[in-house]
């Protein structure tokens, strides 16, 4: 913690590039200022919209500033001391009356490695493996299938060198000119810009498309396909490979010798392909075969071409098996393993990845070490002192799910899964009325925390120290200035005194520095980083040993898999569970904004963010304008079978007839009023990204289109 006022170096606490900025405080509490950082490692200097606001929150009027109590339906003020005590009555009477299992934790992407290390380790200490986070909303599948299939959880490379060796960018379901905007303004557009090309794979025409119009230049494609048709589109790539390799194998299509020495599952893949029929798939995705094989040609020619990924791929029922297939792409062309290639997952928050990585997820522990495997396990257990479980526990969804079943209190830090949990009216009732306990910590009274037994009033990011990690493995050194208000308490204070008292020891750290030291010595790929050798440039994991410097880019002689190949597995289209009928005759999908994020618990209170888009909207075709006499701007009643919202309609061509597009920011109008909770089978990530939906004319604009409840 700085104990001047000179300006402060740390991380931008929106998305997962990480971009380094600066915080200037002034005279009084709560007085202070974004300062560029221009020689930041990840963004030198530059900064998006978000970024620049991000200090805007800090000092804002609606900041929890005392610990509260709920009687009687209201909240009261009340001491820590009071707090803690009704924490740990509760806990034990729920651990005695229905077994460890009866608590959930979620920990937290907006939160730092050092405060997740501490929640996940206070779950297992309870004796459960109940703890989560939001990856289960975003990126689940992906971390699934990058593990299973080549080794490690997370990007194959970092920014920097796929900036400048990639030839070409495919950004499939993602759209960084909005979600990831210095990601997409300083790597994609400017390499585009020095000769590369990109292909991109997304239902929406977006600030993305629009970032590479660029003049002169026609190296940019957009193939606009229908909502949950992305395994389609890449067979007809995957085939059009095969079958030109096979026609004409001087020309390189495959890498045979990587698939021969460093993959295993080829046979399948062909297999899986060999009736596939590309013509009727490609009118399947609404794609014109011509411009998907032109694609397929540009990937497969390039010398270095790399695959990003985003939510579009991840937040499906099938979404182990899109990444799959992407994965699928990268080996048969042999672009893994080094510079300017790879499987790269644009993450969301900027702490998701090492909310991950730290083991707040209820299969692993710190360093994706397994829970059930048991000399793993033990080796953590020899350290902390306790016994873990060894089975895994139920995800955040299945946690909210069997809230009333067979949990029945909730321990949350710094989450809001009334709004970001799908079907958030089934969501909010099941919290409104079978939890026994909820506990959250966090900045302001979320939607969430207006339900909670207590609530405890947490820093922000701007007023303490630890670490984050961006989405390019990259752990770097977040530091705070003063805290705005006195009787705060940082995350990570509050889970040391919540886990002494609950368990008398093994919580007892002295600072943020003094966690990290007894997490890398439970976390194989971060032993080699200290606070000292992270410094202002970071580390990008694995860094195993005191004087590894981190690896730009993965697998370049082996996976890390058991045999160390990776693993090639041909998959075939899934439709989405809900498709539209003449009840809900529409495709509704859903994305982020660049000036929101996420549930909106900070962007909506910054008066930058919000000034844009200060209500929800929905994105309408003009033939489906028309035929339901929609006006631009008319307000319209959106439905699914789980809720109806009322939102401004923005007619426009961005979007495909027959599909509509809207946002999760706004509590009363937030898309997860109408998403549907179907998982994926393994990675239990819901299907947000379709679900079948209809609109209603002619309604009145609702008193909280702000979405504040
Ligand atoms: Fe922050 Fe992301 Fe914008 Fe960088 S790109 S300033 S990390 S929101």
């Amino acid at each position: 913690m700085s104990s001047d006022k000179s300006p402060v170096k740390t991380i931008c606490p929106y998305c997962g590039v990480g971009c380094g900025i600066q915080v200037m405080e002034g005279d009084e509490p709560g007085d202070m200022r974004f300062v560029p950082w221009g020689d930041a490692p990840v963004n030198e200097g530059s900064i998006c919209i978000k970024g620049g606001a991000a200090t805007e929150v800090v000092d804002h009027e609606d900041r929890l500033t005392d610990p509260l109590i709920k009687e009687d339906g209201e909240f009261r003020e009340a001491t820590w001391e009071e707090a803690f005590d009704l924490i740990v009555s509760e806990m034990e009477r729920i651990r005695e009356a229905y077994g460890p299992d009866g608590m959930g934790f979620f920990g937290s992407s907006k939160t730092m490695n050092e405060e997740n290390y501490l929640i996940q380790k206070l779950a297992r200490r309870y004796g459960t493996n109940q703890v989560d986070n939001c990856t289960r909303m975003c990126h689940a599948s992906t971390v699934w299938a990058l593990r299973t299939s080549l080794g490690m959880g997370a990007m194959t490379n970092s920014m920097a060198d796929l900036r400048e060796a990639a030839d070409v960018f495919w950004i499939q379901g993602a759209n960084p000119g909005e979600q990831h905007p210095i990601a997409n303004s300083q790597y994609f557009r400017q390499a585009v810009l020095e000769g590369a090309t990109v292909v991109q794979v997304d239902p929406h025409a977006n600030k993305t498309t629009r970032s590479f119009d660029i003049e002169e230049t026609d190296r940019h494609m957009h193939l606009q396909l229908t909502p949950g048709t992305d395994i389609p589109l890449l067979n007809v790539v995957l085939k059009t490979i095969l079958e030109n390799h096979e026609e004409h194998p001087e020309e390189g299509w495959l890498d045979e010798a990587f698939i021969e020495d460093r993959t295993e599952g080829f046979e399948h893949l062909k297999e899986t392909l060999a009736d596939f029929d590309r013509e009727a798939a490609a009118e399947e995705c609404g794609v014109p075969l011509s411009d998907i094989e032109r694609a397929a040609e540009t990937y497969a020619m390039a010398d270095n071409a790399a695959i990003f990924t985003g939510m579009g791929m991840s937040q499906h029922a099938c979404g182990v098996d899109n990444v799959q297939n992407e994965i699928n792409l990268a080996l048969i062309t042999g672009n893994v393993g080094r510079p300017g290639t790879g499987v790269n997952p644009l993450r969301g928050q900027n702490n998701v990845q090492g909310t991950c990585d730290v083991g707040a997820m209820p299969n692993v522990l710190p360093g994706y070490q397994l829970v059930d495997d048991d000399e793993a396990r033990e080796s953590v257990e020899d350290v902390w002192g306790f016994e873990v479980p060894d089975e895994p526990g139920l995800t955040n969804v299945e946690i909210s799910h069997a809230i009333g079943d067979s949990v029945f209190g909730l321990y949350v830090m710094g989450e809001n899964p009334i709004m970001s949990e799908p079907d958030g009216n089934a969501t909010e009732r099941r919290f409104r009325e079978d939890l026994e306990f909820l506990c959250v910590q966090d900045i302001f009274l979320t939607e969430t925390a207006e339900l909670a037994d207590v609530v405890l009033p947490a820093t922000t990011w701007a007023e303490r120290d630890g670490t984050v990690t961006n989405t390019d493995r990259r752990v770097q050194r977040m530091r705070g200035v003063h805290k705005v208000h006195e009787n705060t308490r940082h995350d990570l204070d509050i889970l040391c005194e919540v886990g002494t008292r609950l368990f008398g020891e093994g919580f007892d750290f002295d600072g943020p520095e003094d966690v990290f030291e007894e997490l890398r010595e439970v976390c194989p790929i971060m032993h080699g980083m200290t606070y000292d050798r992270l410094g202002e440039e970071g580390i990008h994991w694995p860094c195993y040993e005191p004087g590894d410097e981190g690896d730009q880019y993965l697998y370049e002689d082996a996976f890390e898999t058991e045999n160390g190949l990776g693993n090639i597995e041909g998959v075939v289209h899934q439709e989405p569970e809900e498709t539209p009928d003449e009840e809900y005759p529409l495709v509704l999908t859903t994305a982020r904004l660049e000036e929101h994020y996420n549930t909106g618990t900070m962007s909506r209170r910054s008066p930058t963010l919000s000034r844009q888009h200060p209500e929800n909207f929905v994105d309408v075709h003009p033939n489906d304008a028309e035929r339901y006499g929609i006006e631009d701007g008319d307000y319209v009643k959106l439905k699914s079978r789980r809720g109806e919202i009322t939102v401004r309609a923005d007619v426009t061509e961005d979007i495909k007839e027959g599909v509509v597009w809207t946002t999760p920011h706004f509590a009363a109008a937030s898309a997860n009023r109408l998403t549907n909770d179907v998982l994926d089978e393994r990675a239990k990530i819901p299907e947000y990204k379709a679900a079948a939906a209809e609109i209603e004319v002619g309604v009145e604009p609702a008193d909280d289109a702000a979405g504040d409840d």
